[in-house]
């Protein structure tokens, strides 16, 4: 930690960096800011959240276009072939550096004292969303979805039993939760279930209007990328169904 500015000049850097579109530093000055004691409030929740996102989206999409293109490469020859894989190696690593000192700020943020339940949902959500990231590329570790399925369902767990359906941290952590299960896990069965048992509790109490002040614009927008991703996925399943019908 920089004894030269202070935790909030760091998440003033952050802003800047947001503003510059610079996310690389984004993250580096939340990471930083992560380091005191003070705890995140929910606008700075956010800041850390856009910065995780955008920081490791490029490489993200950059191995996945490399892995692409390597499928139609099966004619190239060898040398060619390996200085491909040989750079798609160098952006894996890249992205698990940033992951596993993404990762190392979230536990420190977990085991701070009188975390409330809601920011323990939030970065459990956040170090699932990190191994998910790992398991989505194919670095050779074979933990990393299982490390994802753990902490998203602890998170999940908590969030069922402490906070309202329509919270935004629990239904962002379900909708990467059910990602985890179709993408990863390869069981749109239960990606669908759980998703669509969230729906209906969520929209259930809207019905009942018996909480008023969880109704925000964060919430609607989860619940939105929820349902849509549940409806999705059905409809896939029932295009297969159909397919294997005919
Ligand atoms: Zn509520």
């Amino acid at each position: 930690m920089s004894d030269i500015f202070s935790r909030e000049q760091f998440i003033e850097l952050a802003k800047i960096s947001e503003k510059a579109q610079r996310y690389n530093e984004m993250i580096s000055y939340m990471l930083t800011a992560a380091k005191f004691n003070q705890k995140f409030s929910e606008e700075e929740r956010n800041l850390f959240s856009l910065a995780f996102k955008k920081s490791t989206q490029p490489r993200r999409n950059a191995c996945t276009q490399i892995s692409s293109i390597q499928e139609k490469q099966d004619q190239e020859v060898e040398p060619f072939q390996n200085c491909i894989q040989s750079f798609k190696q160098k952006i894996g690593r890249e992205l698990l550096q940033q992951c596993d000192d993404i990762l190392e700020a979230v536990d420190n943020c977990l085991n701070k004292k009188n975390i409330t339940t809601e920011s323990k949902v939030y970065f459990l959500k956040i170090k699932g969303d990190c191994y998910r990231i790992l398991a989505e590329q194919d670095f050779g570790n074979t933990h990393t979805a299982d490390d994802a399925f753990e902490a998203y369902a602890l998170g999940f767990d908590i969030a069922l039993q402490n906070l309202c359906p329509l919270n935004s941290n629990r239904l962002s952590l379900t909708n990467n939760f059910c990602v985890l299960y179709y993408e990863i896990l390869h069981d749109p069965t239960n990606a669908c279930l759980i998703g669509q048992k969230q729906i209906t509790l969520a929209l259930n109490h809207i019905e009942a209007k018996d909480c008023e002040r969880c109704r925000d614009f964060t919430t609607s927008k989860a619940l939105c990328l929820l349902v849509d991703n549940v409806k999705y996925w059905t409809y896939l399943q029932s295009e297969n169904y159909a397919h294997e019908e005919f």
